[in-house]
Order: C-alpha cells, then sequence, then structure tokens
C-alpha cells in the first residue's frame, strides 16, 4: 500500500496542531506508523487520501453504528441543514431525540443534551457532588470517562496507551478526591467504601469496560455496586458513553437488568455529530439548572444538526440488528481463535453485542491489570499488517473494536483471513 499522500498531510499537520492532531491516539503514538489521513467512507468501508480501501473497525470510534455516511442520516442531517445551523432557542428536534432516549434506556426520566461524552461525564459527576453534597468519586482502574479533572486518574483509552496515568495539570486537591479501585473487583470497592463510604458522592463506572480494551463486568460485579451505593446514599453512574446503544437496544443497564442513578451517553446518539447527554432519576435531574441550583449550560448544546443525526440513527436501529451484531462478533471471535491456535499465539477475546476486545495473552482478562500484561509489541505487528490488508482497527490494545450495521459475513471473513495472516507473521517474527 502507499501511504505517501497521508505521511506528505501528517508533516503539514505537525508544526500547526500538537501531534498533528486534534485528539491524541489519531497520531498512531503506540504503534510506530505515520497516522491515516481519511477522504470518505460508505458503509463498512472508508477510503484514505491516496486511495487506499479499508474495512473500518473503528467507526469515528464508536458513533457510527449504521456504517459511514447511511443515506437516511445524511438526508436528514441535509434537510435540517438547509433550515439554518443553530438558533440557541429549544427546537423539537430536542425532544423527538430525548423521547428515543427516555423511551430506551431504562433508568433515564430525563435528559440533559450537552456536546460530548466529556462534558456528559463532567456534568454528572457535578450533579452527583452537588445532589448528596459529597466531594469524592470512586473510579476504576483503566476506564476511560473523559477528559475532565477528577476523571483523568488512573485512565484508560489513550492516557493508557501514551503511558500518562495522571495528567499534570490536573490540581492535586481535586486529585485526591477520585479513588480508584480495580474494575471487577467487589472487594476493593467495599473496603473503599468502609473507609470513606459517607463521603463518596458517586461511583462511576462503565457497565462494560472499553478503554483498557474490552472487558465485560464479571458476574454480581454491576449488582454489588448498584447495592452499596444505596446502602451509603451514594449515587451509581453508568458512563454509557461508548456501551449506549451499542452493547444492547437498551444499552448495557437494559441488558444486565441494572438500573442506574445516572446516565452519561454519547458517541451513537450523536450518529457522527458531537453529542453527549446525562440523564436519570427525575429527582436527581431536577436539581439541574433552571429547575434547580446545580449549573450546567451550553451555547451549542442541543444543535439541531447533531440531534438530527442522532434521532435518525436511533430511529433506525431495531432489536434484531443487536441479535445480528451478536452473530457477527461471535464469528469474528471463532475466526481469530481458530487462527491464533493454529499458528499458537496467545490470545483472548472479550465480546459484548457490537464491541470486542482481543488481547494477545492467554490469560482471562477482568481488569486493566490483566489487559496490560498482554503483549504490546504482538498488537504492533498485527495492527500493520492488518492495515496493509485493508482492515482498519484502532490503533492501540486499550481500544475496542466495533461493528455497525452495515459489515456484511463477506467483511468478517475478510478480516478473519487477514488476521490469520498477521498471525503467521506474527509467529514467525
Ligand atoms: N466515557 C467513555 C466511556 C468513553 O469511551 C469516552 C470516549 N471514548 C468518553 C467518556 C469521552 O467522550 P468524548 O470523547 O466524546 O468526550
Amino acid at each position: 500500500m502507499n501511504f505517501s499522500k497521508s505521511i506528505a498531510a501528517y508533516e503539514k499537520a505537525k508544526p500547526l496542531m500538537p501531534g498533528g492532531v486534534s485528539s491524541p491516539v489519531r497520531s498512531f503514538p503506540s504503534v510506530d506508523l505515520s497516522p491515516i489521513f481519511m477522504d470518505h467512507g460508505k458503509g463498512s468501508k472508508i477510503y484514505d487520501i491516496d486511495g487506499n480501501e479499508y474495512i473500518d473497525y473503528v467507526l469515528s470510534w464508536g458513533p457510527l453504528i449504521l456504517g459511514h455516511a447511511d443515506k437516511k442520516v445524511v438526508d436528514f442531517i441535509k434537510e435540517t441543514v438547509e433550515k439554518g445551523t443553530s438558533f440557541g432557542s429549544p427546537t423539537q428536534l430536542e425532544t423527538k431525540l430525548a423521547e428515543l432516549v427516555v423511551g430506551r434506556v431504562p433508568s433515564v426520566e430525563k435528559v440533559r443534551f450537552v456536546n460530548s461524552g466529556t462534558e456528559a461525564t463532567m456534568s454528572a459527576i457535578r450533579l452527583a457532588r452537588g445532589y448528596t453534597g459529597r466531594d469524592k468519586i470512586l473510579k476504576f482502574e483503566g476506564s476511560y470517562h473523559g477528559s475532565a479533572d477528577s476523571l483523568l486518574i488512573k485512565a484508560g483509552s489513550g492516557v493508557a496507551t501514551l503511558g500518562l496515568p495522571d495528567s499534570p495539570g490536573v490540581p492535586a486537591q481535586l486529585a485526591k478526591d477520585t479513588l480508584t479501585v480495580p474494575y471487577n473487583n467487589v472487594e476493593r470497592v467495599v473496603d473503599v467504601f468502609k473507609q470513606y463510604g459517607h463521603d463518596i458522592a458517586c461511583v462511576i463506572v462503565e457497565p462494560v469496560a472499553g478503554n483498557m480494551g474490552v472487558v465485560p463486568p464479571v458476574d454480581g460485579f454491576l449488582q454489588a455496586l448498584r447495592e452499596i451505593t444505596q446502602a451509603y446514599g451514594s449515587l451509581l453512574i453508568f458512563d454509557e458513553v461508548m456501551t449506549g446503544f451499542r452493547v444492547a437496544y437498551n444499552c448495557a443497564q437494559g441488558y444486565y437488568g441494572i438500573k442506574p442513578d445516572l446516565t452519561t451517553l454519547g458517541k451513537v446518539i450523536g450518529g457522527g455529530l458531537p453529542v453527549g447527554a446525562y440523564g436519570g432519576r427525575l429527582d436527581i435531574m431536577s436539581q439541574i439548572a433552571p429547575e434547580g441550583p446545580i449549573y450546567q449550560a451550553g451555547t451549542l448544546s442541543g444543535n439541531p444538526l447533531a440531534m438530527a443525526a442522532g434521532y435518525m440513527t436511533l430511529s433506525e436501529l431495531t432489536p434484531e440488528d443487536y441479535s445480528e451484531f451478536r452473530k457477527k462478533a461471535d464469528r469474528l471471535a471463532k475466526g481469530y481463535k481458530a487462527a491464533a491456535e493454529k499458528y499458537e499465539i496467545p490470545l483472548t477475546v472479550n465480546q459484548a453485542g457490537a464491541m470486542m476486545g482481543i488481547f494477545f495473552t492467554d490469560r482471562e482478562v477482568i481488569n486493566y491489570q490483566c489487559s496490560k500484561s498482554s503483549n504490546l509489541e504482538h498488537f504492533k505487528t498485527y495492527f500493520a499488517q492488518m492495515i496493509e490488508q485493508g482492515v482498519s482497527l484502532p490503533p492501540s490494545q486499550f481500544e475496542g473494536v466495533f461493528l455497525s450495521t452495515k459489515h456484511s459475513m463477506e467483511d468478517i471473513e475478510a478480516t478473519i483471513h487477514a488476521a490469520e495472516h498477521a498471525f503467521q507473521v506474527i509467529a514467525e517474527s
């Protein structure tokens, strides 16, 4: 494959933007390759500026569950943009999307739209602190909840990829209020609650962790969080920015049957445009201004184009799509495992709905410690080999692989075939 135009584009971007990019992992920091600049996408495929074609499993890091440039989504955005881009007044599109969110997410009775997942989690944390009158929060090591100060502690995703567990610039006074324990470890949660329980405003958790690779909750983990937060008067926040409408039709909370107090959303609910949201119990959400005293606002929040993309995306999704995702993910997992066995490559595959994580280890991966111990050199070779064969994956072990309704069984088989070759190269290296 020829990447000369991407390489030239990167040289031009580098002096102008940190790392030449608008978000760190896009610079391919851990895979020793120059980032690839995209030109366009359609369905399950993307095309770079050199004209190379890829089956895309990044899907803009999750939002594009209907694939690239879905016709109905694009048409509805076009229809909406013709009427103007933003008003700073309410529009009926917000209500339409709110109806879908409240109707589909079991615990959400009222919702506030914002512009990103980071804004959603940051605002939900403020709400939890304001509602409980407490300052401490509990999060899990290797979980990523966006780049707000309180949440950049022992974070996953790009923070893990770059090895920056605690970012400079986060005030120590604030960092001390963020408590962390390993994911899936109820005992440690209980210990922390014994010590600090009455000062803890909330536990924020990805109901399926997706930023240390994909790590589903072990049996009883989410239930234990529900019980302990209730016992201590703390709030339980499910960060469903990644899992929302991706793991299941009613989000991860519907799938696992646990109702958090607050939920944060993003990615899929914006259908590829910048949207986030937080919502939950009426008595808590009514504390938000203008109904209550806890302030949060946004010039472009509820932007009509973003609402249009989100509304059409959620409208198109059906419960049957999620059975299809499962079938495709099962086939992908089976194919990967068979290929790994053939070349004696240690491999663990974790799945949750339209998300999948593969780890170069033969250990079960239940937390960040396990995920970190997988073979990152193997990952680098695998990633480069997959790119060469026209498969676009997230460029880090600490990210998930996403499916869309447009991925065909042919795409899946071609991907398995490419992985088999990549594993052969790893075995021979
Ligand atoms: N929470 C989770 C679980 C996420 O995966 C992400 C982004 N990957 C965020 C929050 C932050 O969302 P955004 O990048 O839209 O700010």
